[in-house]
Formats: structure tokens, sequence, C-alpha cells
């Protein structure tokens, strides 16, 4: 068999059919999407930018409106009016339907009368929208790997623009669902202020969970035109240097630089482990070989599927976030467990709160332990999108190939992370059992606070994985940089 001009391009996506939203519709249907945002976020995705743009003021606005309700009378929302709990202490004011759907708006009204008075407060209150929409354009470029289908990389930014905007929609949801937790919290009744306050607290770290979920879904599905990378045609060229191969034989080898044609069929790239295990047991195991693979394995990324890949490598890279957030506070707490039993003050620092700031104890270090599991997958998924994105600016390669690489990469964010958390469970074991005092005093820089030098040289650990990890990103995108053709 001679290999041809051109490989067949059968394995390019097919977009679905996005069908017509109409604006008025589009703005009240939003609910749909937090619900359903796998099936419906290609809809949304092609809806005109006004309506985009009017929903998401418009929902966030009422999104804002109902907190409000939630934390300064919850009976007037319509979890209130819907529970019968809507108990007036004067008769005149509500409570039809009407006037309960209208309740957010008019707190806000009354709000912003109150705190507007001056200029500079709407100078500020400008200031602050420009900050929130230049978040969410930075969101939607976080959102880009995991959404591209193999379009070009504008329309594909356009696209989780539009599909971020959609998403901030659902900030009335968990308004509403503020406004059901604190009438539930308020009739108890036996709990105290303090611990009302910290268990509300909890509830943010799920919304931005249901809002990543929400966020990501839908943008799995393209119903854009068939244009870009994913489509166009491409050439047989060597995996290693590029040579272009029509004519040769399979059992050839490349007269540019001598390896054999057969690694670079695309035969020859196969989807990872996981994606192909039937058991439970097998998924897992495949899980392991593709961490590990993308870690430590020489010839990982000569093998694996890139172009027509980036399916499995974003499935690969939610489940390594979801799981590490859960890793970390194992390895936090393991740590820290180890060093206080090493310690005969064990007791004492369990117990007390000691001088110190920091401590287990506490109930900050008590929430953001809870919270860690859910919100740092959310950030590892934030931080290797936006580092895809800018990575991918820098290559000469098709945008999904670029991320699929870097999507398999993400281990050694994972471990940068577990370092991090073993260097802060260690620094505070230190501040709370040994303290350490004084300053050093080193040649060039004159007399250094012991606990800086201390707090530094332990990060030269994290450190050293980071540099490592962006090192081995780059080698493997020079070996797989003729993997999409
Ligand atoms: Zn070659």
């Amino acid at each position: 068999m001679r290999l041809p001009e051109e490989w067949p391009t059968d394995d390019a996506p097919r977009p679905i059919r996005a069908v017509w939203i109409p604006w008025p519709i589009a703005v009240i249907c939003a609910p749909l999407l937090w619900f359903m945002p796998k099936r419906m976020g290609a809809h949304f995705g092609e809806v005109s930018w006004g309506t985009a743009f009017l929903a998401h003021v418009v929902w966030v606005v009422y999104g804002i409106g109902c907190i409000g309700i939630a934390t300064e009378c919850p009976e007037y929302g319509i979890v209130g009016y819907v529970t019968g709990r809507s108990r007036p202490p004067e008769a005149s004011w509500p409570m039809g339907l009407g006037e309960v759907a209208r309740a957010p708006m008019a707190l806000l009204a009354r709000e912003l009368n109150n705190k507007t008075r001056r200029a500079k407060d709407i100078w500020e209150g400008l200031a602050l929208f420009i900050v929130v929409e230049l978040g969410v354009m930075l969101l939607a470029l976080s959102l880009a790997p995991y959404a591209t289908a193999g379009e070009r990389f504008r329309r594909l930014y356009l696209r989780c623009w539009r599909l971020t905007l959609w998403a901030t929609t659902s900030l009335a949801a968990f308004g509403v669902v503020l406004q059901a937790l604190v009438l539930a919290f308020n009739e108890s009744g036996h709990l105290s202020q303090q611990a009302i306050a910290e268990a509300l607290w909890l509830v943010v770290p799920l919304y931005v969970a249901w809002f990543a979920w929400v966020w990501i879904c839908s943008g799995l599905r393209y119903a854009g035109p068939a244009e870009g990378p994913a489509w166009e045609s491409r050439p047989p060229l060597c995996n290693r240097c590029g040579y272009r191969l029509t004519g040769l034989g399979v059992r050839d080898r490349c007269p540019e630089c001598g390896t054999a044609v057969v690694v670079s069929l695309p035969a020859f790239r196969q989807p990872p482990a996981f994606a192909t295990a039937a058991s439970w047991w097998g998924r897992a195991e495949g899980y392991w070989q593709t961490f590990s693979g993308g870690l430590f394995r020489h010839g990982f990324f000569g093998q694996v599927a890139i172009r027509g890949g980036h399916s499995y490598a974003r499935r690969f890279v939610i489940w390594l976030c979801v799981v590490s957030g859960i890793l970390m506070v194992v390895i936090f707490l393991v740590t820290y467990g180890l060093l206080l039993t090493c310690n005969p003050q064990l007791e004492d620092a369990f117990t007390h709160s000691g001088p110190t700031k920091l401590h287990i104890a506490d109930p900050d270090t008590m929430l953001a332990l809870l919270a860690t599991p859910v919100v740092a997958p959310v950030g590892f998924i934030l931080l290797i999108g936006l580092s895809s994105v800018l990575a991918a600016r820098f290559r000469k390669m098709p945008f999904q190939g670029c991320v699929t690489i870097a999507f398999y990469h993400s281990g050694w964010l994972i471990v940068l992370a577990g370092c991090e958390v073993l260097v802060m469970a260690f620094l505070m074991w230190a501040d709370q059992v040994h303290p350490v005092q004084g300053s050093v005093w080193l040649p060039v820089l004159g007399g250094v606070p012991a606990p800086v030098l201390l707090t530094l040289g332990c990060h030269l650990l994290p450190l050293g994985v980071l540099l490592t990890g962006i090192g081995r990103l780059v080698r493997s995108w020079r070996r797989a940089r003729f993997a999409h053709c």
C-alpha cells in the first residue's frame, strides 16, 4: 500500500443543526440551559449577541436581587410564597405572585436609591460592571479548550463568550436556593447566627461547582459551519521530522530522518487505555496509566490519539481535577496528623487556639478544608483551560491538538498542588508547634526574617515541580507537532 496524497477526513466531527430561538423566548427560557446544558448549549450558543447580552444582564441583576431577598427578608421571596411562609408584619404588602416576582427588583431599586448619593458612586458601579464583564470574557477564554470542536479559534472564542453569558443567568437559581435555605434555618431555630452564616458559605462552593458543570456541558456540542482545521485536508507527514511521505510504502522509512513510516500512520495512534476499558477497574487502571504516561513515559505522546482524541483528553482532565480536590485534603490531613503524632504537644495543638493564627481547629480552616474538594477542581479546570489557551498561541499546531497534549499533561499541575499542600501542612505545623523567630544574616541580602526564609525554602519543592512540568510540556509539543497531519 502506498501512502495517499491526503489522509481521508472521515474522522472530522459532524456539527449538529441549531434550532432558531427568537429573542424574547430565549431570554425567558434560559433556565432550560441550567438543567439541560449539554442538550441546549449548542442552540443557545447560536442565539444572537444582543439576546445573549440582554439575558445575561436581566438574569444576573435579578439573581442579585434574589440573593438580597434571601439575606434581608426571605419571607418575601418566591420560596416563602410557594411554601406559604409569607407572614408580612403589616397587611398592606404583599402578597400576590406578581409582587413576589417583582420583589428582588424592588429591593435593588431601594438599595440603589439609598446608596447612590454622589457621582462617585455611579462611577464605582460602572467600574464594577466593567470588571465583571472582563471576568466573563476571561472565563470564556478558559472554556475554549474544553469546547473546541476543531473550528477556527476566533469563532470558538465568540461561541464560548456567548455560552458564558448564558451560564451566568444561573445566578438567579442560586438566589432562590439561598432563600429556601435561610427560611429552613430560621425555622429550625436552634442554630446560632454564626453557624447559619458558615453553613450558607458552604453553599457558595456548591454553586460554583454547578456553574462549572453547566458552563462546560453547554460547550460540548457544536452547531456551526464545518470550517476550520478539523475539516481541512492533511497530507501524510513524518511524525518526527514533518517530511511529506506521499508515495512511500508502509514498510519504508522516512528518507529524511529514517523513522519507520508505520509510526506516522493515523492507525498507530490509539485512544488511551481508560477510554476503551470495559470494566470500572480497567477504567481506573487506565486512568492511572494515562496519568503516569503523561508525566513520565517517554513515548506516550507518540502513541496517544491527538487528532480526534480531544474528547478523551477532556474527560481525563475533568476527572483528574475532581479527584485532585479530595486528594489535596487527604494529603493535608495526613501530613499534618503525622507531624503532630511525632510531637508531644499533640493534644495542645488540637484543643487550643494557641498564640499563632494558623490552626486546624479554627472555623476558617475547617471551612477551607470542607470547601477545597469542590472549589479546587473548579480552580484547576479554569487554570488548565487558561494556560492551554496561552500556551497554544505560541505553537504552530491546530488549537485542538495543542490542547489535547496540554490536557494529558495536566497531571503536573495536580502534583504541583499536592506538593504545595504538603508544604502548607508542614509550615502550619511548624508555626503551631515550633514557631521560628529571629532573623538570619545573608551575605547580599543582610538580615532576613527566619520565617520568611523558611517559607521560601519550603517552596523550592513546588517551584521545581512547576519548572519540570513546563519543560516537559514544551518537549511533548515538539515531539507531537506533526501528529495532526
Ligand atoms: Zn522523518
